[in-house]
């Protein structure tokens, strides 16, 4: 399978151009889903996970309670270390395993985090999402009702838009009023895809 990851940071509009892929009949695998996925209740992490930090962590309903989770690992390395260890390598396969049995001609593989967690080698290709920080500040304010200052503040904690854009092989600039031209970007771009995998497969 020949596999697009799409990357970009907080707000860059990766989902809102996965979409438009999957319109054209592309299958979009999403890292963020998977990673709930895997931790859904009766899997073995997430036995892990109450084994390791308690039973704080599991709500009532024994789904994970990931707000708990985060505040636990945020002020304990060592503990954020364990959890990745767990986490990281059930992503990591189960993105693999969903993304060869898509049944598109290719597969676009939603991943925000791709070049922070090192993990270019999974695609043939990355197409990077690239928004001026101003951009991305005002669509994450307004989408998930976050001050400006904590927008920065994850901004900060990402990669930078240069060390992105230093792994893509492809770029959209998806800024405000161009809607158009992202289209077509996105057409063109489509096209190169199919015709990149269907030499591929022969
Ligand atoms: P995250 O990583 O935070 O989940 P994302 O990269 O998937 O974000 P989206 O959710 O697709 O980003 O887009 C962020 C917000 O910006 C959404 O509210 C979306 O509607 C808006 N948006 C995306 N692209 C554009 C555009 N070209 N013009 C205007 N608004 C846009």
């Amino acid at each position: 399978m020949y596999v697009v990851a799409i990357t970009g940071g907080i707000g860059s509009g990766k989902t809102t151009i996965a979409n438009q892929f999957a319109e054209l009949g592309i299958e979009v695998v999403d890292a963020d889903v998977i990673a709930r996925e895997v931790v859904e209740p009766g899997t073995q992490a997430l036995a892990a996970i109450a084994d390791h930090f308690g039973p704080d962590v599991i709500e009532p309903s024994g789904q994970l309670d990931r707000r708990t989770l985060r505040e636990r690992v945020f002020s304990d390395p060592q503990a954020k270390e364990w959890l990745n260890a767990l986490l990281h390598p059930l992503i990591r396969s189960e993105m693999l395993r969903q993304c060869a049995a898509a049944s598109s001609p290719y597969c676009l593989l939603v991943v925000p985090l791709l070049v922070e967690n090192k993990l270019t080698d999974l695609a043939n290709r990355v197409l990077v999402i690239d928004v001026d920080e101003a951009t991305q500040i005002e669509r994450t304010c307004r989408r998930d009702g976050v001050s400006a200052e904590q927008a920065k503040a994850i901004i900060a904690a990402q990669a930078s838009r240069s060390e992105r854009l230093a792994a893509a092989d492809d770029v959209i600039e998806n800024a405000n009023g161009s809607e158009m031209a992202i289209k077509k970007r996105i057409l063109a771009l489509h096209e190169t895809y199919l015709a990149i995998a269907s030499q591929q497969g022969r």
